[in-house]
């Protein structure tokens, strides 16, 4: 068996202690724990990396804190179009959505196009109708009303500004914000199979059907055994211009570099030089994990069946 371990993100970006009350930096690390532990728990008892990312990402989809799920942020038109993926290492199979509507855990929908659309990616009201059809979960429009996410959206409804979560005074060309809330999980299980999943409301204001890195295979999630798996946060076109998660696998695979040198040339060379914010997590098939990040900050958790384990929010 080989050591088996997971690591999440909840969104990386302007992320400064100054900002944070002691109150809501115990709720994000408590809520970064609560998803750590169910997927960490899944791995233990013996299940694949798969349902043990998806187990984490659900678990932060269901928290108001993460812009993915219930906390999804509000698009142009004031609703929530939601985006997420899941891939397996072991078979590269894999399955996503885009701008999907009403769907209390789009991971799930996401391992469902996987599993029985014959598809892997389903987007708008097609992937919604395939929701319905498979019995997926779903919620009106008042689960995804929240009023912090109602008024970051009210502040710039009617300007062309759009926005990468939580608050921030920095514009970076045509975005006023620099906090990324997608979440996402990787994880190797005992098996040394390795799984991605990524969910996210994408960004504030977005419009014209808008769809981000996180469901892109490849992009803001990868996932293959015979290098790593890896989920993504941050702007999300700068991210598709680099195939970023790829990048990571492809240095493993053709250039022989370790997990951590793979990411850090990705995150704080490839993209840096792109102007591309954000990080990613990522565990190769030997359960090594790195969180990496070229911003102020990033969600991050990391436990592994070493008794390995940290939360984090900050940087260095
Ligand atoms: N990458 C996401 C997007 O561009 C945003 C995020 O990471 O929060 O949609």
């Amino acid at each position: 068996m080989t050591k088996f371990s997971i690591a999440i993100h909840g969104g990386a970006g302007t992320i400064l202690k100054k900002d944070m009350t002691p109150e809501l930096e115990a709720e994000y690390r408590n809520a970064l724990k609560q998803a750590l532990d169910a997927g960490y728990a899944v791995l233990e008892n013996g299940g694949a990396a798969l349902n043990a990312v998806k187990a984490a990402v659900v678990m932060m989809e269901d928290n108001v804190l993460f812009n993915a799920g219930k906390g999804s942020v509000f698009t142009k038109k004031g609703l929530n179009e939601m985006d997420a993926a899941i891939m397996d290492g072991s078979t590269l199979n894999a399955g996503a959505v885009a701008g999907v509507r009403n769907i209390r855990n789009p991971v799930e929908l996401a391992e469902e196009v996987m599993l029985h659309s014959g598809h892997v990616f389903l987007s708008g009201k097609g992937a919604n109708d395939f929701a319905i059809k498979q019995g997926i979960k779903l919620e009106p429009d008042e689960y995804f009303y929240s009023e912090y996410r109602y008024d970051q959206w009210r502040e710039i409804r009617d300007s062309d500004l759009y926005k990468l979560d939580h608050k921030s005074d920095k514009l970076i060309g045509l975005m006023k914000d620099k906090k990324f809330g997608t979440v996402g999980a990787v994880a190797c299980d005992g098996n040394g199979t390795v799984a991605a999943a990524t969910s996210t409301g994408g960004m504030t204001n977005k419009r014209y059907g808008r769809i981000g890195d996180s469901p892109m295979i490849g992009v803001g999630t990868y996932a293959n055994n015979k290098t790593c798996a890896i989920s993504c946060t941050g702007h999300g076109e700068i991210f598709i211009k680099a195939v970023a998660a790829y990048d990571v696998s492809c240095l493993m695979e053709y250039k022989n570099f370790s997990l951590q040198q793979a990411c850090e040339e990705v995150v704080l060379k490839k993209l840096v030089h792109l102007q591309g914010e954000g990080g990613l997590i990522g565990v190769d098939a030997k359960g090594n994990t790195a969180l990496v990040f070229n911003s102020a900050g990033m969600y991050r958790g990391f436990k592994n069946s070493d008794g390995e384990n940290g939360i984090a929010i900050y940087g260095n």
